[in-house]
């Protein structure tokens, strides 16, 4: 693990950098969590965070002065956003709470780095970084965690956990993304003992830390000991292994075609396998209409027909989530939906009842065995189409 801060990408944005001159250099601002983390690891960085020892107004201030847009996004929680070219910047007062209950946190603003430190969640979180010089500020052994692959709480978990009982699908999350399953270490049968506070949490947050749980490069160690601790009882109970194990025929699916990891649709692995049931536990978690509209597309009455059939019949997208879910798309498949736009039936009850039928159930009838020959016939435009109808009628 570097000593540093690497140099390099993100790390050499001179607006980036005249901001950190601006609050301070190192001794006012310095970089904190993914960011730095991340940078450690040598991966590519989404987001930067600065942690700063000025108070929001003063940010605002700074900011204003030195020309720097900024925009008072959580003031109350002390961020302050600074835009820049390479996008937003949170700047965030350093903390410490002073109330928790578990779900809701009541902070107060810090003026001591350590105390920032000693809030966030896990080691590897808590790494601060010079912006000047790149040099660490590690106050919990969180670089040799990281080194080590070890997730590890900063204090007691048990108590951490319930200060925030999200932590412990956090807690899966980043060993999902970085850490070796360990199913001995303390701070998983943290996890396992204090599962049931989970229930207390809205379920809004719990599914969204799933997802992204689930969207890691390979979550199957991690889905496995969280099934083996009954992590999911409080929250998913119908999350089993046959359901992992769906996860993981998915994921080597995924990586046969070098697809990007699709967290939803790894849930959608992951609930029972058939669209009530998932419909129920998707309404459980709040997801969306439209995430549920997905589940129950992926999940509902068997299709007939090739890949371009299921795709007019679900959507491209109910096409290849269906296929996803049970086998790999071959190419003569991707060939087929490559720039295919999902035609339309371009002949209407309309024209039917031109040709004589009466307004009524029978019209929609006939569309619809029109349509399953127009399917099987390969799309034909209208003139073949209405040929199509007028066979249908003789009959
Ligand atoms: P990612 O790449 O997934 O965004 P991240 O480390 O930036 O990873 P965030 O969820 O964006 O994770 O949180 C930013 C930082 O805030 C974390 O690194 C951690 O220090 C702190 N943090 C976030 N959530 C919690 C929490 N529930 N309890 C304690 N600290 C937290
Ligand atoms: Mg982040």
């Amino acid at each position: 693990m570097p000593e540093a801060l690497p140099p390099g990408g993100w790390r050499d944005d001179a607006e980036l950098t005249r901001l950190c001159a601006v609050l301070g250099g190192g001794e006012g601002a310095r970089f904190v969590g993914g960011a730095v983390r991340d940078s450690l690891l040598g991966l590519p960085v989404k987001d930067v965070d600065v942690a700063t020892i000025h108070h929001p107004q003063e940010v605002m201030h700074r900011l204003k002065e030195a020309g720097i847009r900024a925009v008072p996004t959580g003031l109350a929680h002390g961020t302050v956003t600074a835009i820049l070219p390479m996008g937003p910047i949170e700047i965030t007062t350093l903390r410490h709470d002073v109330a928790t209950d578990g779900r809701h946190a009541t902070v107060a603003f810090a003026s001591d780095w350590q105390e920032d430190a000693a809030r966030r969640d896990f080691t590897m979180n808590a790494l601060y970084a010079d912006p000047m010089t790149g040099a660490l500020h590690d106050y919990f052994g969180g670089s040799a965690d990281l080194a080590a692959a070890r997730v590890r709480f900063i204090g007691d978990a048990r108590a951490r956990i319930d200060e925030d009982h999200l932590r412990i699908l956090r807690y899966f999350r980043f060993l999902a993304r970085f850490g070796h399953a360990d199913a001995a270490s303390s701070d998983y049968a943290a996890c396992v003992a204090k599962a049931a506070t989970m229930m207390a949490l809205s379920r809004e947050r719990v599914a969204d830390e799933l997802v992204k749980l689930l969207g890691t490069a390979d979550p199957v160690p991690a889905l496995r000991l969280m099934v083996e601790g009954h992590i999911f009882a409080p929250i998913l109970p119908e999350a089993g292994m046959d359901g992992v194990d769906r996860v993981a025929a998915l994921i080597a699916r995924e990586r046969e075609m070098g697809e990007t990891p699709d967290g939803l649709l790894r849930l959608i692995a992951l609930l029972p396998a058939e669209a009530e049931p998932a419909d129920k536990v998707a309404a459980r978690l709040k997801l969306s209409n439209k995430v549920r509209a997905r589940i129950a597309t992926a999940l509902g009455e068997k299709v007939e027909g090739d890949v371009r059939a299921l795709a007019y019949r679900l959507g491209v997208r109910g096409a290849l989530d269906r296929i996803a879910l049970g086998r790999a798309l071959t190419p003569a498949e991707a060939g087929l939906l490559a720039d295919w736009t999902v035609p339309r039936l371009p002949v209407g009850g309309g024209d039917l009842i031109a040709r004589g039928l009466t307004a009524g159930p029978e019209v929609a009838q006939t569309l619809r065995a029109l349509e399953d020959k127009w399917i099987a016939a390969g799309y034909p435009g209208r003139e073949d189409a209405l040929a199509l109808a007028d066979q249908l009628l003789e009959r």
